[in-house]
């Protein structure tokens, strides 16, 4: 049976990871050029990794789902990217990001990791100024920087509300310079469908080209999956469309254990859901809480009026609004973490506060911010008594100069002005924390199988903060993984190239035929689809925000039912041998089903509420998230053994020698 060992050096936090690096071993520079190294997926985290084991040396197979690795799903990162730099001269340091993430994340990560993300952070920064990533600068010249949720500093780094689209472009650049050496084999337009092992080793994969559907077979040394994240379990959700779990939930197949599946994050800042035939919502950013105040009406009454379109939020006069956030939590305000403020936000829609037709949304006003950039902007132009609306003119302009990609984009889907009147917003599934189970390494529980960015478990606990996902996916890929990995491959060097054409390749490669036979020759009668949104509505009625014995049990049950009728009624229109959309859509939501009932079953056996896991039996008197560090504070990592009904729970004891455990509070 495998065992867990997480290979956290030792010695003291601050030096683990430069003393780790002064020993491990590594592979000199002719001998990499014998190795290769498969990333599969190529967005910020898998782009990295790609371009910097190229960069030492060795040969790169890099494979990603979309035209081109631009079109990663990392390009719809708005807010920002956080680095302990302290350019604002606010107290900022290493112990302070590491400080934060470990408390953000509800005492339920690994501490090791993340001071070594900490660490990194600043780096990180200074790799992608290098490479031309048009920062936010300020006056002077110099980086700004702007405040994310549950932080007292400034440290978020950002290019408007494009930060993703423009690190991808320069780590694209990066892998480009590798592509044109002929270092960085990319393989666009191919999906992974398993991993082949051979004597215990990762060796290799079996991808389909989804343009022309041929089945292909790869080798290398060792593989490392880089796939995002899973929240398209929910089928709506904040991810693109074609972000899934089929990589990591392959492999978890295949041995590497799954962990904490079900640390969620639910994002309180989302357009809300507007009826049932959509497949998608839509983030506005985190960064819009800098300077957007939360409330809902304080009265029923205007809540009912304005739930039936009878009265303006902008006729509510101030003593009638409730900024909820303001109220509950004075210390952090507007910017509490994530999970806190959705709670909030679910609460006073439960008890009737909503503000749109269905109930569900709280507004996100700008009038104050308006009103005091426009007074500060007056003065700087040396403007007496200016008119109410020069004042609003100006502070709307500084609004758009900070947010304007995103207000365009709220108004051109509500139709509605929110320089004008207050945005509504309502929270959704944005982000998992859960993945797969990695040790220091970043290596999973399968020898040569790495895992990295959004689709390990890594750093963020049970709740991340904003802004620390593309940090971590950088880290991972330019800073953490090549080093790490070479101590592994040092033991390679003599081992040569690793044939296609064993029988490890003919059987993996045999089942994944197999499987899409099937599905093309099924004669079912409903679509992927179908199938995919009911299983989006379980998880969310009962595996969402709040969760309890009663819903998880009934969960686990339609679920499976769920995935039976998939197997028997699922209809595949098309070809094999052809791109066919719905095919690619149909082998992942196979795996949603799978990864779904393990989410409710790590759900269930959580006895306490933590982060962006909230059982309703264990809260406070106030309300908040009740934990329980005696009984809970590990990591769950499940292990398969034929179903999700059967996986096998190992528990890594989470140790906090560096940082005091206590209850996390914003007040
Ligand atoms: C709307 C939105 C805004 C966000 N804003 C921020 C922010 O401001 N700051 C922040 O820190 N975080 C933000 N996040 C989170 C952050 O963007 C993601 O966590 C991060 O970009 C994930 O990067 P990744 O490289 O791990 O995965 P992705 O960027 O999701 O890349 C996955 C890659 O894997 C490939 N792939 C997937 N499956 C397969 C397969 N089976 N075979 C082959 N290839 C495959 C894809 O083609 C792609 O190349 C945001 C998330 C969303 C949804």
């Amino acid at each position: 049976m495998t065992t867990l060992n997480s290979k956290v050096p030792k010695g003291p936090i601050k030096d683990k990871w430069t003393t780790y690096k002064d020993n491990i071993n590594l592979v000199n520079p002719a001998n990499k050029r014998n190795i290769d190294i498969i990333v599969v997926g190529t967005g910020l985290a898998g782009g990295s990794a790609a371009a910097t084991l190229a960069e030492l040396g060795y040969n790169v197979k890099a494979f990603a789902y979309q035209d081109s690795p631009r079109r990663a799903h990392s390009i719809a990162a708005q807010g920002g990217i956080n680095a302990a730099k302290n350019y604002m001269g606010d107290g900022d340091s290493n112990y302070r990001l590491f400080y934060d993430t470990v408390k953000g994340g509800d005492y339920r990560s690994r501490e090791a990791n993340v001071h070594r993300l900490a660490e990194v952070s600043g780096a990180i920064i200074d790799q992608c100024v290098a490479q031309g990533v048009p920062f936010a600068r300020d006056y002077g010249g110099l980086l700004d920087n702007r405040s994310f949720g549950g932080v007292l500093v400034s440290r978020t780094f950002y290019a408007k509300g494009q930060t993703g689209q423009q690190l991808l472009l320069g780590c694209y650049s990066a892998m480009n310079r590798q592509i044109a050496r002929g270092k960085i084999e990319m393989f666009n337009r191919h999906e992974m469908l398993d991993v082949v092992k051979v004597d215990g080793k990762a060796r290799g994969i079996i991808a389909r080209d989804l343009i022309s559907g041929e089945i292909e077979r790869h080798s290398a040394h060792a593989v490392v999956i880089a796939t995002g994240g899973y929240g398209n379990v929910y089928f709506l959700s904040t991810n693109a469309m074609g972000s899934n779990a089929t990589a990591a939930w392959k492999i978890h197949k295949k041995g590497a254990f799954f962990a904490n599946p079900c640390f969620t994050q639910i994002h309180p800042t989302c357009i809300p859901r507007s009826g049932d035939y959509q497949s998608k919502l839509t983030l506005m950013s985190e960064s819009l809480r800098n300077d957007g105040r939360i409330w809902v009406p304080a009265n029923m009454d205007d809540a009912k009026a304005i739930q039936q379109g009878k009265l303006k939020p902008t006729a509510i006069a101030e003593e009638n609004r409730d900024y909820y956030l303001e109220r509950r939590y004075p210390a952090f305000g507007n910017l509490v973490p994530r999970d806190v403020a959705s709670r909030a936000a679910k609460e006073r829609c439960d008890a009737g506060f909503g503000v749109n037709a269905t109930g569900e949304a709280v507004y996100l006003d700008f009038a104050a911010a308006i009103q005091r950039y426009g007074s500060e902007k007056a003065k700087v132009q040396g403007l007496s008594n200016p008119s109410k609306e020069e004042v609003v003119k100006l502070g709307e302009g500084v609004i758009e100069a900070k947010y304007g990609n995103l207000f365009q984009m709220y108004e051109k889907i509500i139709d509605e002005n929110p320089y004008k009147t207050p945005m509504m917003i309502y929270p959704a599934t944005h982000y998992t924390m859960g993945g797969v189970w990695v040790d220091y390494n970043l290596m999973t529980t399968v020898p040569g199988l790495y895992c990295i960015g959004e689709a390990n478990f890594s750093d963020h606990g049970a709740n991340r903060l904003g802004a620390s996902a593309l940090m971590q996916g950088l880290a991972d890929g330019y800073f953490v993984l090549p080093y790490t990995i070479g101590d592994y491959l040092a033991d390679d060097i003599r081992t040569g190239a690793i044939p296609t054409d064993s029988p490890e390749f003919d059987e993996v490669e045999k089942s994944v035929k197999d499987k899409l036979d099937f599905f093309i020759n099924n004669e079912g009668t409903h679509s992927v689809d179908y199938f995919h949104k009911k299983l989006g509505l379980v998880m969310w009625n009962k595996v969402g925000m709040a969760r309890n014995e009663k819903h998880l049990k009934e969960a686990i049950k339609e679920i499976q039912d769920i995935r039976e009728d998939f197997w028997k009624n699922v209809k595949v229109p098309g070809d094999l041998n052809e791109l066919n959309p719905e095919l690619e859509k149909a082998g992942r939501v196979a795996d949603f089903l799978e990864l779904g009932e393990l989410f409710a079953k790590d759900a269930l056996e959580r006895e306490e509420s933590c982060g962006g896991h909230f059982r309703e039996e264990h809260i406070t008197e106030d309300g908040e998230a009740k934990r329980d560090d005696q009984n809970y504070a590990y990591v769950s990592a499940w292990e398969y053994t034929g179903k999700p009904s059967e996986a096998i729970l190992h528990k890594e004891e989470l140790e906090f020698k560096d940082i005091e455990l206590k209850t996390r509070s914003y007040k």
